[in-house]
């Protein structure tokens, strides 16, 4: 069997994604597999629609994800002369011929073709005609075989077939004398020697009609492998409506890309009850024929557990460094406030996404302006005052340096003045996190150190006492 090469081929009209990223992946994961070659080719054919940053937004997405490739970027727009070529080869073969009907000629034998309950289908004027009007505006048209059926083994979906009779002589070459988009593919996924072909299935009807180019140009046919559509959650094909479709907006909201890399393998594919995935494992487990016929519906809970499941097991440096940009949209600098590592250790264990772990860590650089008022009120004043005079003059006499050092202390001033621990817990998280919902003190405490713990002790008290 020839060596495995297959192509990932985004059109560069929009952002990248989630389900681009998907068959990317699948690409990406089947090339790995089996040592394959994977290619990266930009179909920017459409020059209306098509923009350079769009490329930069696929190329951002796919870097971001670790989808990296062997081969390309390679851009359609700069092979229109080898289409040209090959356009040429169908005319000179007698497989593709000048169609001259107009646009108006056209549409009134569409009309006349719907109006008679007939499939409207190019009826083939042009096919024999041997006059070359001069100077007359002209497409080409592929001269496609007749009767029969097209027929080709999906990898996901089976047997697909096509009878003849429903594919049109294909426009091949535009009156402007560019090449369409059929065609261009063709060419490229021919002159890439692509083995296999795995795609949306929103392609389905476009490869009957390549197929039939590969044979008439002598191309060995590739494989096909046609993936199911993503859904939002009320069925229809997942779109803006639905929420974030763009993988930049997932990275924007705080996702790690090994979460959304092991969501999108699940998206589809399974490997018995397994949901967690390294990319070593998925390497491994991955099999295009285990990808399931039927759409899948995208679930944002889902992602957000992975993401939940791998922020706990994330090396702290590393979350550390990709939390500062979500600590600097929220203008906090972590310059000479406490460590970041300490800072994220109290946080990993609870945080969805980083943004939410960004929220949680604005109070240790910025201290609390406001306190929660309502959970504040729950405790006498005097016992407040009495906890924070107490755990202010403990604290300024410590030796203890971490978190458990700190919780000791806290434990002992509760035995001593035979206090409950929330008595003290409470009062004191409110102090130094302006809420309830914070870390344990002990954490909070080591990361703020000693000096600020007992400022901002010192703060809160001055602020029951004036009430
Ligand atoms: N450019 C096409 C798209 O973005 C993909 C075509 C293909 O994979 O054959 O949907």
């Amino acid at each position: 069997m020839s060596e495995l090469r297959v192509r990932f081929a985004p059109s560069p009209t929009g952002y990248l994604h989630v389900g681009g990223a998907r068959t990317a992946l699948f690409n990406w994961l089947l090339a790995k597999k089996q040592g394959g070659t994977f290619i990266l080719r930009i179909e920017d054919t459409d020059v209306e629609r098509s923009t350079k940053e769009s490329v930069d937004a696929i190329l951002e997405g796919m870097k971001w994800l670790g989808l990296d490739w062997d081969e390309g970027p390679f851009y359609q727009s700069e092979c229109f002369d080898l289409y040209k070529e090959y356009v040429q080869k169908l005319l000179d073969d007698g497989k593709a011929y000048r169609c001259y009907c107009s646009a108006d000629e056209l549409n009134a034998k569409r009309e006349l073709a719907m109006q008679e309950g007939r499939k409207p289908k190019y009826d083939g004027t042009c096919r024999n005609r041997n006059d070359h009007p001069e100077g007359a505006p002209y497409v080409v048209r592929f001269a496609a075989p007749q009767g029969g059926e097209v027929a080709f083994d999906d990898l996901i979906k089976g047997r697909i077939a096509f009878p003849s009779e429903e594919l049109d002589d294909l426009i091949i070459q535009r009156t402007d004398g560019t090449p369409t988009y059929n065609f261009c593919v063709v060419i490229d996924d021919a002159s890439m020697r692509i083995t296999t072909v795995i795609r949306g299935d929103d392609h389905v009807n476009n490869t009957p009609r390549q197929i039939q180019l590969y044979q008439a140009l002598g191309f060995p046919v590739p494989q096909f492998a046609h993936v199911p559509m993503i859904l939002g959650s009320d069925k229809a094909r997942l779109s803006k409506r639905h929420g974030a479709t763009s993988v930049i907006a997932y990275r924007d909201m705080g996702f790690l890309p090994e979460a959304l890399i092991n969501y999108l393998v699940r998206l589809g594919w399974s490997h018995g009850d397994d949901e967690i995935f390294s990319m070593d494992e998925m390497i491994q487990k991955f099999d295009i024929n285990n990808v399931g016929r039927s759409a899948s519906v995208f679930n944002t809970e889902k992602l957000l557990w992975l993401n939940a499941h791998y922020i706990k097991q994330g090396d702290t440096e590393r979350l550390a460094d990709l939390l500062l940009p979500h600590l600097s949209k929220r203008e906090v600098t972590t310059l000479g406030g406490p460590d970041l590592m300490l800072v994220v250790n109290t946080l990993k264990e609870r945080a969805q996404t980083l943004e939410e772990m960004a929220d949680r860590a604005v109070f240790y650089y910025n201290a609390p302006q406001a306190y929660d008022e309502a959970a504040l009120a729950k405790f006498e004043k005097e016992h407040l005052l009495a906890v924070f005079e107490a755990v202010a003059e403990k604290l300024s006499v410590t030796s203890a340096v971490d978190a458990a050092g700190f919780d000791l202390l806290f434990k002992e001033l509760c035995t001593e003045k035979v206090w409950k621990m929330p008595q003290v817990g409470q009062p004191v998280r409110i102090a130094l996190s302006g809420g309830t919902q914070a870390p344990g003190i002990g954490e909070i405490v080591q990361a703020l150190g000693c000096q600020e713990a007992i400022r901002r002790i010192q703060a809160i008290r001055s602020f029951v006492a004036a009430r």
